[in-house]
């Protein structure tokens, strides 16, 4: 009997216990934010650890940080969240750094305590869906709007004319207003409401599997209210938009490692006009960069934590002019064409790499990589150049069309050649280096890519890095594979 009332005892202490942590309230710790580049200012905090990361909040307030606490529990739940794969630290602020300052890559993203405490919170949900869980746009915006009203007759209308129907693939630029007029923008977030909320009654519980079934569950919405169109194809975006914490108007785009900062108007002249070519220009843009890396790596050419680096890019194109160029000692990139991001990537990579005294070794891989090989949007510009009937005066135009196939295998390095081979193609078309190694982009990619293509990645590499060889013995090599491409030219 005794053992028995001590045994009743023991689990009713255990049952306390189980009960007192899981339900005990998060302790805050009050911190002060010293001055960091990030934030200039420094300010009182209330910070706890939290599965997702560290939170911080701006105040003394515990019951305010407390909300802030549940506020974002609640936004995990609703969007079915379990798990966060990269820690991060949450700061909900009362005023913000400039927009610039937040580094992507950081894992350290800034809200808006306003929206919180004295709002619907909706801005700061969709942003959080989006930095912590990777989250579509579409999905967090139409989860944010769950509670708002849809006026279907209205949408079915608009979509019935498919000049709209752009609009439906529901890309993340399509949100955002550098691209688009605020009419558009109100259209697409409607649609994504109503097209989450239908996923959500045909059971699709949590952001991967609405994700995953995209063109499918847009489709099913399409027909329920009685649109007689269906998407072919829909995927997820490859590339994430980010808006700023107070004004959602856009901060970076990431594509991978890239950071990705647009001022002013993404569009120029001569390649990306509209908003459509802009929206397939970022649906092949990060197979290329990925195209890259791997090759990087794949080649052991640098170490997994070197190629995963953040890099920085700031577009300029539309209202400069000049050229576009890598920073590699300092990861960044500023670019004035797009066509030209891939080539301006490889460098972050390579450009460090060269121990000769030949910037052609540098310009070759660049133009290899990344418009021969990976250069997608740089092929397909060329593609519709040569297939353009308006363009067949250029001298150009008949020499490509009579030599290759320019719409089914078209390769810019086939092209390269031939302009090489013609030898007043060459003086005519290709760009000349900067630096004074008389060699063009032209011969330089075709001769890297020979080297590598008849040779190999190493042989290049031993090239290029001058590894195991005195500079006059690398020399040399390089001459004899120099002559020996110059003479399987004239085949
Ligand atoms: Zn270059």
């Amino acid at each position: 009997m005794k053992n028995r009332i001590n045994l009743i005892t023991f689990y009713t202490i255990i049952a306390f216990s189980i009960f007192l942590c899981g339900c005990g309230k998060t302790q805050f710790t009050k911190e002060t934010h010293k001055r960091e580049l990030e934030f200039t200012r420094q300010f009182e905090m209330l910070t706890c650890e939290k599965p997702y990361g560290k939170l911080c909040v701006e105040t003394d307030d515990e019951e305010e940080a407390r909300t802030v606490e549940t506020f974002i529990d609640n936004c995990f739940k609703v969007a079915g969240i379990e798990d966060v794969n990269n820690k991060c630290t949450l700061y909900f602020l009362t005023s913000f750094p400039a927009n610039e300052l937040q580094m992507a890559g950081e894992n350290m993203f800034i809200f808006s305590l306003d929206d919180v405490i004295n709002n619907n919170g909706n801005a700061s949900f969709g942003r959080l869906l989006t930095y912590v869980a990777g989250c579509d746009m579409w999905i967090s915006c139409g989860l944010a709007g769950e509670d708002t009203d849809v006026n279907e007759e209205e949408l079915k209308e608009y979509y019935s004319n498919e000049d709209n129907r752009a609009q439906l693939s529901l890309a993340g630029l399509r949100f955002i207003d550098v691209f688009q007029d605020e009419e558009e923008i109100e259209k697409v977030k409607q649609t994504a409401i109503a097209v989450v909320k239908y996923a959500k009654k045909k059971g699709y519980k949590n952001i991967n599997s609405i994700s995953d079934n995209k063109a499918e569950i847009i489709n099913g919405w399409l027909k329920s209210i009685g649109v007689d169109y269906s998407l072919e194809e829909c995927s997820a975006d490859k590339v994430k938009y980010f808006v700023g914490p107070e004004d959602e108007k856009l901060d970076y785009i990431l594509i991978d490692n890239l950071a990705l900062y647009i001022k002013g108007s993404p569009y120029n002249g001569w390649e990306v006009n509209n908003i459509n070519q802009l929206d397939r220009y970022f649906s092949t843009i990060s197979d290329d960069l990925k195209g890259i890396r791997d090759f990087v790596t794949d080649n052991n050419i640098l170490d997994n934590e070197a190629v995963n680096k953040p890099v920085r890019c700031e577009w300029s194109g539309a209202h400069a002019l000049g050229t576009s160029f890598a920073k590699p000692d300092s990861n960044t990139i500023s670019l004035q064409a797009w066509v030209a991001l891939p080539h301006e990537y490889t460098h972050i990579y390579f450009t460090y790499l060269n121990r000769t005294n030949h910037e052609f070794l540098n310009e070759g891989i660049a133009e290899y990589l990344g418009s021969y090989l990976n250069g997608t949007a740089m092929r397909e510009y060329y593609v519709s150049y040569y297939t353009d009937e308006a363009n067949k005066d250029d001298p150009a135009y008949d020499l490509i069309n009579e030599n290759m196939d320019v719409t089914e295998n078209f390769d810019l390095m086939t092209e390269s050649r031939l302009f090489i081979k013609s030898s007043d193609f060459l003086d005519e078309y290709a760009v000349p280096l900067l630096s004074e190694d008389g060699w063009s982009y032209q011969e330089s990619g075709v001769f890297v890519g020979y080297l590598i293509e008849n040779y190999s990645v190493d042989e290049f590499m031993k090239i290029f890095t001058s590894e195991g060889r005195d500079m006059e013995e690398n020399e040399a090599v390089l001459q004899r594979y120099v002559d020996e491409w110059r003479e399987s030219l004239s085949e």
